[in-house]
């Protein structure tokens, strides 16, 4: 959880998702959609898949044993190099070095070491700075200090040097170049987007459809569309809704707006509800291709992202009561969390 998310925030899902999960075993058995639902609104989802899978691999083939040793920690789904000498140090008290993003902030201005992490050799030297300072006793508490100063004082920005306990070998700090250091890689060029989200509902159900995009695999969605400016948010929804096979009984009502981003996209979702159903194929209505009509009352219980939650939490208020996600810690995925105005964030490792 704590790959790409601050602690205080998988702080509060790290908790709930061990009640439900209290060990590897229980971890290895959940169906994925289990899995996904603890994890819904925390982003990243595909942390939960290699999590799970993971699991699976350490019940079905080494004996139910996570391993101490940091390269077959490796071989598990989701544990790059950093991952594997935390777990080992920190868990196992096993000496390996942790290279997270705040660490190597941290170890590029005390050694004043230029140059993009991309580049193999600035990894490569930054990895054997990280071996060379590793105590033998205690790397786990060592790691989590270098983490942690990353985290409160190192920052990317404006740096807090002078309560910093390692300032006077710091080489930024004594060459004033703590905004130089470290080399930031140049960022691709933001895109923005606009598009309809729509809760469709008939009768008692509500219409979703299970993403199989790269990103939210595995989630319920909504129904979305891009909005076409030129007749109008609502007035060209029906149309849109259309050519995927549903049917509109009532014009949509405009009921949220939600902005989040993916890596470089910054999406605007206006989102409406609307009573309708399926278009007719043939003498029969059926399901649009690829989506399902599932009960309102089963959407607390279902995987959805963090915008499918903050909807959730609208359709729930519509009715006079707030989304109860069951097991679920307080202002996440009810009503508390519409006043969020970024939803999540979602970077290219996913
Ligand atoms: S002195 Fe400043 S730049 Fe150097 S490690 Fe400390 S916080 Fe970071």
């Amino acid at each position: 959880m704590l790959q790409q998310t601050r602690a205080e925030t998988a702080l509060r899902y790290y908790r709930r998702f061990l009640r439900r999960f209290p060990d590897v075993r229980a971890l290895a058995r959940a169906p994925e959609t289990a899995v996904l639902a603890q994890w819904s609104g925390l982003g990243y989802y595909a942390r939960a898949r290699r999590l799970r899978r993971a699991a699976r691999i350490v019940v079905n083939r080494l004996g139910g044993e996570i391993p101490k040793d940091p390269t077959l920690l490796q071989t598990l789904p989701g544990v790059g190099g950093s991952t594997a000498g935390a777990i080992a140090s920190i868990a196992f008290g096993v000496p390996a070095p942790v290279l997270d993003g705040n660490v190597a902030r941290v170890l590029s201005r005390l050694f004043g070491i230029g140059g993009s992490r991309r580049r193999a050799a600035v990894e490569r030297r930054l990895w054997r700075v990280a071996e060379t300072l590793l105590p033998e006793r205690q790397s786990g508490d060592w790691n989590q200090g270098l983490m942690e100063l990353g985290a409160t004082l190192c920052l990317p920005r404006r740096p807090r040097c002078p309560a910093c306990p390692i300032r006077q070998w710091c080489v930024a700090f004594r060459s004033r170049r703590t905004e130089e250091l470290p080399a930031s890689a140049p960022r691709p060029a933001t895109v923005f987007e606009r598009r309809a989200v729509v809760a469709v509902i008939d009768g008692g159900r509500v219409l979703l459809a299970r993403s199989e995009g790269p990103l939210l695999a595995g989630l319920y969605e909504f129904p979305a569309v891009p909005l076409d400016e030129s007749v109008g948010a609502a007035r060209g929804l029906p149309a849109s809704l259309r050519r995927l096979g549903v049917e509109l009984r009532t014009p949509p009502v405009p009921i949220g707006v939600a902005r989040h981003s993916i890596v470089n996209r910054r999406i605007e979702s206006q989102i409406f509800r609307a009573v309708g159903h399926a278009a007719r194929r043939g003498a029969k209505r059926r399901s649009p291709s690829g989506f399902r009509w599932v009960p309102l009352g089963r959407l607390a219980r279902l995987p959805l992202s963090g915008l499918g939650l903050r909807i959730a939490g609208l359709l729930a208020e519509g009715q006079g009561q707030p989304l109860r996600r069951p097991d679920r810690p307080e202002g996440q995925g009810n009503s508390g969390g519409a006043r969020r105005r970024t939803i999540e964030g979602v970077s290219p490792e996913d």
